[in-house]
């Protein structure tokens, strides 16, 4: 495999074209939006500056990564040629299923068409295709130059080759694969996200405040970023997103999304990507301040 291309350029597939680039593939970021393309663009610039400074990468590779990656706001123009396909669009079943109705039209037979979804049946993406044996499931975590898991969903119908192929593709990345079965949420977010949910349920009922729930778990569990900020972190709309998968995919209400999620969702607060969750996020500021909502 040599050519990628990623559709969404968002949180996630910026991450992922930046690690393919980093490895020497040549990849082709598609989005829809020009701004959102952009500013993905933008993020893999400032993150590879990160590294750099880090003494991971030199100014030198930084320049050839760049020069590896390629944006596209039209997929049809971005699909020729490439070996693999990776979609990070929108946590969406009618979006993903359009996306990989389209990249079953335009790219070649022969390609991969994976999905980084974080919850959705890739059997039901798949459906989408005339080939759903090529069709698999490649959950990076974020962020994905860091983060070393990669989940590899198979489909009902897709193949040993196809899934052998992606295993050793992760593994070449410097990532860890672990394979799954295609189940509401994997074993991922089937875990975290009752966790958040439940979090935020805290929070609405008044038991503890944004930073006392953070500070709880993070210094009583040890994790390195307490549930509400990991929610900030994410997107709230892709855990809400999420929590609606496995309430309606495992039919169990202790999957219901809080109230408070819903509503956050739909005032635009989403989180670290608009500036707003939990916390307030400022550009080019690394204090976190709780939002004035939850004082
Ligand atoms: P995001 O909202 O940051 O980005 C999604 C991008 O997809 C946007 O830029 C949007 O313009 C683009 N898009 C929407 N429809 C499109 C289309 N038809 N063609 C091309 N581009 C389109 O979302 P994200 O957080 O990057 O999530 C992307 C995927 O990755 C989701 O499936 C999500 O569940 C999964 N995921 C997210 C995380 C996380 O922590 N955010 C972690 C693992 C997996």
């Amino acid at each position: 495999m040599k050519r990628i291309a990623v559709i969404g350029a968002g949180t996630m597939g910026n991450g992922i074209a930046h690690v393919f680039a980093q490895a020497g593939f040549e990849v082709k970021l598609i989005d829809i939006s020009e701004t959102a393309l952009e500013k993905g663009l933008a993020t893999i610039s400032k993150n590879m500056d990160r590294q750099i400074k880090k003494g991971i990468l030199t100014a030198k590779d930084k320049k050839a990564c760049l020069a590896n990656i390629h944006g596209f706001t039209d997929l049809r123009a971005g699909l020729p040629g490439v070996d693999l396909a990776i979609e990070a669009a929108t946590e969406s079943l009618a979006v993903k299923t359009n996306i990989f109705r389209d990249m079953d039209a335009h790219a070649p037979k022969k390609t991969i068409l994976a999905t980084n979804t974080s919850s959705i049946s890739i059997t039901r993406i798949a459906a989408a295709t005339s080939r759903p044996d090529k069709v698999i499931g490649m959950h990076f975590m974020n962020p994905v130059p860091v983060m070393k898991l990669v989940e590899v969903i198979r489909g009902y119908s897709t193949s040993d080759a196809v899934t052998n192929k992606i295993m050793r593709l992760a593994t070449k990345l410097g990532k860890v694969p672990v394979e799954v079965h295609d189940y509401p949420g994997f074993v991922a977010n089937r875990i975290l996200m009752p966790m958040i949910n439940e979090a935020i349920i805290t929070l609405h009922e008044g038991v503890a405040g944004v930073e006392e729930i953070d500070t709880v778990m993070k210094l009583g569990m040890a994790h390195p970023m307490g549930p509400l900020q990991l929610a900030d972190f994410i997107g709230l709309d892709v855990c809400l997103a999420i929590l609606n998968v496995l309430y309606e995919g495992l039919g169990n209400p202790k999957y219901a999304p809080c109230p408070l999620l819903v509503n956050m969702v739909t005032a635009g607060k989403l989180g670290r990507k608009t500036g707003e969750g939990f916390y307030l996020y400022t550009p080019g500021s690394k204090e976190l301040k709780v939002s004035p909502t939850f004082f």
